[in-house]
């Protein structure tokens, strides 16, 4: 980036970026206190790569997917934080997500441009909140304004940690609680559960715990909130924003699946870094007032499914530009080990294209049929994001099985940087192992890269991620039944056939 003109004092560059995570945070790695997050082999290769994307935003031919003039401002923010108003405006949005799906394969589930929808969702239903309390809608203005000059990067922790969910409000993924009979009742809630144990004149102080904060230790700031259930109390209903080096907060890294950035030929992706994983404690951490868009009123958090939209337009759109790339991937396969002619693999390829084009199908269809909430955002259609990411990830193993199947013994027989510098090993491998119009190393390489989108520990990571980051299938079924309206088709056939109305 030396050479680089900073395009705008509200972009940061990768260095700056880096420099803000320097900042005394507390992350544990098996054990041990990690002194800087941005040279620790176990978040440095994520943090590379989101600083690249930084970088990115600076560059002349980007600016306009990346970043935009903020009207009020004068000056370019990341897209990450612009209020879509049309349509135009969550199409360009998108071009944002589909550049950082595209430039880190989509496995980077929670990059920068992910939380920002969360108060920007907000702001989708401002009046909402601002009859219950004017003060948090001004926070949540405030906070999107604080966040785009300083191009903040952070996760969304919503799930509670996973204890024995048949105890009282021990929490979990429970947004139809009320449909599936539970009797969970509050005041019994379990210590993990976030709440506030203090107030004072300047804010809040909370404890309890997060389940899993992907990009936790690698973010600058946290967007923190309860599920909404039955009984939800007032000091336990909670939306807020908090810096991830607050006093009192710990952060706990899972172990690693990315590998040393020097087996770059051996692990193409896995190389890069990852998205590192945390559970995360809350010891009397203190939050600002203006950092607060709702503490005591549960209605405010009923709001949840509808705020979130955009983060799972967000979700849907990765997948999509995802699944396009395993087209891709899939057609290199056929290309290098000469298949293409056999029918039985074309119609294999054919499947993976479908699944990429019926996922763009459903983000166009749910920007097509966006509308303008009460408060004049543009914000896509429900009923499609929730069918879309539904069928992305319940097709999305068979899509991984498809890749695997194409490469058949290819993605086992792979052989390293240092087999191939062997002088007699890599004469047989290319005299033995070699593509169509490809050498045996070249082969070797996308084997490689294809063994890690699929079959490595950190694809392992990633297959688990989108099956469950944003609900898993059967809650995503059941938003399916209670939110998409029949009653005109059922009317029809009643109709039709002389059923009563
Ligand atoms: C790699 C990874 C990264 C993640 N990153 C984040 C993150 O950044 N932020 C965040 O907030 N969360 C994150 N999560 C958590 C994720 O949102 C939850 O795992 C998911 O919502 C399921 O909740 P749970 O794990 O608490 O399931 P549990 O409540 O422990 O339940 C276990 C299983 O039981 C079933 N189940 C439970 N309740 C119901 C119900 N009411 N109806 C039907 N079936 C049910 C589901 O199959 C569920 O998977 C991440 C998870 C993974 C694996």
């Amino acid at each position: 980036m030396e050479n680089t003109q900073i395009i705008s004092k509200y972009l940061k560059t990768g260095e700056m970026y880096k420099e803000s995570l320097r900042d005394n945070r507390t992350v544990y790695y098996k054990g041990e206190l990690i002194p800087d997050v941005t040279t620790h082999p176990v978040t440095s290769g994520g943090i590379n790569i989101m600083a690249k994307i930084f970088d990115a935003q600076h560059q002349p031919d980007l600016k306009d997917t990346l970043t935009y003039i903020n009207p009020q401002l004068g000056e370019r923010v990341s897209k990450a934080w612009m209020i879509p108003r049309t349509k135009e405006e969550l199409k360009s949005r998108r071009e944002l997500t589909d550049f950082v799906a595209k430039e880190t394969f989509g496995v980077f589930g929670r990059p920068f441009d992910l939380a920002p929808l969360v108060p920007v969702g907000m702001a989708a239903h401002l009046s909402k909140f601002r009859a219950k309390r004017p003060e948090y809608a001004e926070n949540v203005l405030h906070y999107i304004d604080y966040a785009q000059k300083n191009n903040l990067m952070g996760p969304e922790v919503l799930v509670d940690p996973q204890n024995d969910r048949s105890k009282a409000a021990a929490g979990g993924a429970r947004l139809f609680e009320n449909e599936l009979g539970s009797q969970i009742k509050g005041g019994n809630s379990t210590p993990a559960l976030l709440r506030v144990v203090k107030e004072t004149e300047e804010g809040i102080y909370i404890s309890g715990a997060k389940a899993v904060g992907s990009v936790a230790a690698q973010g600058n700031e946290m967007i923190l909130s309860n599920l909404m259930r039955p009984g939800l109390l007032p000091e336990e209903s909670l939306w807020l924003s908090v810096p991830i080096n607050a006093p009192g907060i710990h952060i706990i890294a899972r172990e690693t699946v990315s590998t040393d950035p020097s087996k770059s030929y051996d692990h193409p992706i896995k190389s890069r870094g990852e998205e590192s994983d945390s559970f995360l404690v809350f010891d009397n951490v203190f939050v600002e007032k203006w950092r607060i868009f709702n503490y005591g009123v549960p209605e405010l958090n009923e709001l949840y499914g509808e705020v979130v939209l955009g983060v799972h337009w967000h979700v849907l759109s990765r997948l999509a530009t995802k699944a396009e790339l395993y087209a891709g991937a899939a057609q290199l396969i056929v290309d290098a080990l000469g298949t293409g002619k056999i029918p039985g693999v074309r119609s294999i390829v054919s499947e993976v294209i479908q699944y990429a084009q019926t996922l763009r199908a459903y983000v166009l269809a749910s920007e097509e049929l966006a509308q303008l909430t009460q408060d004049e955002v543009m914000w896509p259609d429900v009923n499609m994001l929730t069918a879309g990411r539904l069928y992305g990830i319940t097709n999305y193993p068979q899509i991984i099985h498809h890749l695997q199947e194409l490469c058949g013994q290819g993605l086992v027989m792979r052989f390293s940087e240092e087999d191939y510098a062997n002088p007699f090993i890599n004469s047989k491998l290319e005299e033995l192992l070699f593509g169509h119009e490809m050498t045996s190393k070249q082969k070797n390489l996308l084997m490689n890269f294809i063994w890690d989108i699929t079959t490595d520990s950190h694809a392992g990571r990633v297959a688990l991620f989108e099956n469950v980051n944003a609900l898993p299938a059967p809650l995503l079924r059941e938003r399916l039944y209670h939110e998409y309206d029949r009653t005109p088709f059922m009317n029809h056939i009643r109709q039709s056939i002389g059923l009563p109305l």
